[in-house]
């Protein structure tokens, strides 16, 4: 049985069942940012068992006032630096910033469906 998952507000619902065959198109593709706050670089530096500052300077770089995961590139993707492309999945799941978790509920697609479709193979009209 399909996993749909729907959100009030937004025009669309989401078949979680899609990210087992998706290939991790929400961490690689075009270069993004992926914000983490000062409190999810506290979890996070904490699940890797590194201090803040080794964190921050490994896995961060600074846009404007924010921060943001660095990426690698893979065969022309840029991928998060935690994407884990054997497993198809995220090295620091339990830990990933809220920006991963409401995907695809970003208020930034409530407008831009068919954007999040081309993204988001589990996209669905609801
Ligand atoms: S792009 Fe969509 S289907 Fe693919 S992993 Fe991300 S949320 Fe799942
Ligand atoms: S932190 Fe995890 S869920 Fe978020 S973009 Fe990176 S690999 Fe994907």
């Amino acid at each position: 049985m399909s996993t749909i998952i729907k959100k009030e507000g937004f025009s669309y619902a989401f078949n979680q069942d899609a990210c087992v065959t998706c290939a991790g198109r929400c961490c690689t593709g075009e270069s993004g940012y992926i914000y983490v706050s000062k409190e999810e670089i506290f979890t996070i530096s904490d699940l890797l068992k590194l201090s803040v500052n080794d964190f921050g300077v490994k896995y961060l770089f600074k846009h404007g006032y924010k921060y943001s995961i660095k990426e690698q590139v893979y065969e022309g993707s840029y991928e998060c630096i935690f994407y884990d492309r054997e497993s198809n999945g995220c090295k620091i799941y339990e830990a990933r910033p809220s920006q991963c978790i409401s995907f695809p509920f970003w208020d930034y697609f409530k407008t831009r469906v068919d954007e999040l479709k081309e993204e988001c193979p589990g996209i669905i009209d609801d």
